[in-house]
């Protein structure tokens, strides 16, 4: 049983699947998954973390780097195919990284990317003429600017043209453009074309560009992921002789071999922020740093407010198989993996915002797979 309907969830069942398990996957709602930009970044410089980053989720696993890529290389290509099955194609791999605009023209980095996307990586646009599309009733998004910014932050020969859809609400925003077909261009024939992110049907040669939350490209990520899934929220579990047996989720008792958290970081709902962060549902360890958090008071609250990235590193802490541990370091389940956001060491708003949920989720799902009763 997964518990978690983001990427990390939805690696874990695929990676259970590939191991024979029938796999039930319960999630409440969509978590930061569904907010994503449009670039998922996976890793950068992986020797670099293994040597410099004890607390890291890919050092815990104290897997060699060899190993490491090996997994990240299957993993990624499960996800990919299993993606396009669903409806989504993505593009890349974590090897590779390139540069993507966002509608504001900010670039940023990305590993795998939606096939939609990724003819806007910025490198391959040098030398070519971009139409950035602006629609005339939007308010919250300014193709001028964005080609503005192109050409000046990125080197880049962009203009902006714009279009009308009279039958967008008065104050329209980007997020109205969602599922509607891409409108046809005038000017831009000689050119190769970015749109905001949302539409359908891109004419040949042309782009979406990333976004801001909300997000269509985690919208339609969501989409994706979510087919299959059920539709509920855990609320309480059930265990015996260190071992969890069912949990309960409204007036239903879902029983497993295995369990999986995949339940996110703050947005998901995984983690319960205030004065000392922790872990809802079964009261696991929340470390920072590799110590407990309530062992540092209230000095992570004080952290937070001059970085707010430093508390997004608290989470939750594994041994090398994914199990949790509790406070005293110890794992109090035999049966229960944790992966993605939940997990702490890392920054997840960083460079390994994806491929900590998809390389621990993988993992998670094989391993639990492989030693159910
Ligand atoms: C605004 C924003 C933008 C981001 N942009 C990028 C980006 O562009 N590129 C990038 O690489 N990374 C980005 N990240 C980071 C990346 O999105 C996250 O690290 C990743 O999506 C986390 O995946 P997850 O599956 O671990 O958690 P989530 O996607 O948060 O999923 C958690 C799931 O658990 C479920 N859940 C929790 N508790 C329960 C319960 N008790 N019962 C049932 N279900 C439960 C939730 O409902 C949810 O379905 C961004 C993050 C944010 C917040």
């Amino acid at each position: 049983m997964v518990i978690g309907g983001g990427i990390a969830g939805y690696c874990a069942a695929l990676g259970a699947r590939r191991e024979g398990a029938d796999v039930t996957v319960v999630a409440r709602a969509p978590g930061a998954s569904a907010l994503y930009a449009g670039a998922m970044e996976v890793v950068d410089d992986l020797e670099f973390i293994l040597k410099t980053q004890p607390h890291h989720p890919f050092t815990r696993l104290g897997l060699d780097s060899v190993r490491l890529a090996s997994e990240l290389d299957t993993a990624i290509q499960s996800l990919l195919f299993a993606l396009e099955r669903d409806g989504l194609k993505v593009e890349g791999g974590w090897r590779t990284r390139g540069m993507y605009a966002d509608i504001h023209g900010l670039a940023r980095p990305g590993n795998l990317i939606p096939a939609t996307v990724a003819p806007g990586e910025l490198q391959s646009l040098m030398g070519r003429r971009v139409a950035v599309v602006g629609v005339a009733e939007v308010g919250d998004y300014d193709a001028a600017a964005t080609a503005q910014a192109l050409t000046e932050l990125h080197g880049i020969q962009a203009f902006a043209e714009q279009v009308s859809i009279s039958d967008l609400p008065q104050s329209a925003s980007v997020t109205d453009l969602y599922g509607r077909r891409a409108p046809a261009l005038a000017k831009a024939r000689a050119a190769t074309a970015a749109y905001p992110p949302g539409f359908t049907n891109l004419p040949p040669d042309s782009f979406e560009l990333l976004s801001a939350p909300p997000s269509p490209h985690g919208w339609r990520l969501q989409q994706a992921i979510g087919l299959g899934s059920i539709n509920a929220n855990v609320q309480s579990v059930e265990s015996a002789r260190g071992r969890i047996t069912s949990v309960r989720a409204g007036d239903r008792t879902l029983r497993a071999d295995s369990f999986i958290l995949a339940t996110g970081h703050h947005i998901g709902g995984g983690l319960d922020g205030g004065r000392v962060t922790r872990e809802p549902l079964l009261n696991l360890g929340v470390y920072h740093n590799g110590n407990p958090v309530g062992a540092a008071g209230t000095r992570l609250q004080h952290l937070q407010y001059i970085d707010a990235a430093e508390e997004l590193r608290s989470g939750l802490r594994t041994d090398a198989e994914l199990h949790p541990l509790d406070e005293a370091g110890q794992v109090p389940y035999g049966n229960l993996y944790a992966a993605g956001a939940v997990l702490g060491g890392y920054d997840y708003a960083g460079a390994c915002g994806f491929g900590v949920p998809i390389l621990t989720g993988w993992l998670a799902g094989r391993w639990a797979a492989k030693a159910r009763a």
